[in-house]
């Protein structure tokens, strides 16, 4: 146990100081300058985002990268944009977070048998991290699917978080694992292995389009605690 907490401590350690994306670099750390004219009040975090969760969750969520104003300022995963407006709500009526809310980190969220990652720990601009931005920032969440020795099922938000899972668990199976991208789609990464439920991102743009929608948002994870249950 004590083990695993240093591992986990690590690991935080070195994405929280990590600089390898001069890019990034340079602008998460003007974003935090600058700031957002409704929270200039705001001490922004500024920092590479980790993980967030249960570290003996079953589901792991792999989301994109933080959102300028959004973990960027707060530090902890979806918290404090729109995105996570509509992704804790569905967490919560699932049964995997114990409220509604996502502020800041000291809101008192909670998730249970859910661990929240991304590909890319640094807000980039336009939302766009670049290739090789992904391939340095990797390793953290291949870390993280390492720890967690109970996954069950990880679900992807979005088509660069399915595309880059798919590459994690090719380079470890030698398997082609070709899938499609199809929201609710559920593909089976191997023997004992998770498995993978694609969703469209909870983006402002999906939201507000109807793109993703509530209802197709709660099916998700309803398919997901059916899976645990099965
Ligand atoms: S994106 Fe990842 S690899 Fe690049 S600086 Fe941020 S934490 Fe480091």
């Amino acid at each position: 146990m004590t083990e695993n907490h240093d591992l986990w401590q690590g690991l935080d350690n070195a994405v929280i100081s990590c600089r390898k994306c001069p890019r990034l670099v340079a602008w998460r750390e003007e974003v935090a300058q600058v700031k957002r004219r409704a929270y200039l009040e705001w001490d922004y975090w500024g920092k590479p985002v980790p993980g967030f969760g249960d570290r003996e969750a079953r589901v792991l969520v792999v989301g994109l990268a933080p959102g300028a104003h959004g973990s960027n300022r707060t530090g902890r995963m979806f918290t404090g944009d729109s995105s996570g407006d509509f992704l804790y709500p569905a967490l919560f009526n699932a049964g995997f977070a114990n409220q509604p809310q996502a502020v800041d980190r000291e809101d008192g969220l909670q998730l249970a048998e859910m661990f929240i990652s991304a590909v890319c720990r640094c807000a980039p601009p336009g939302n766009k991290p670049k290739a090789d931005e992904i391939s340095n920032c990797l390793p953290y969440l291949e870390s993280e699917i390492d720890l967690l020795s109970r996954l069950k099922v990880i679900v992807v938000l979005g088509r660069i978080a399915f595309d880059q899972t798919l590459r994690v668990f090719r380079q470890r199976t030698g398997e082609k694992l070709r899938f499609d991208f199809k929201h609710l789609a559920v593909h089976r990464l191997g023997e004992n292995l998770p498995w993978l439920i694609a969703s469209y991102h909870p983006s402002r743009q999906n939201t507000q389009t109807g793109r993703l929608t509530e209802v197709m948002f709660a099916e998700m994870w309803d398919t997901v605690n059916a899976l645990l249950d099965g």
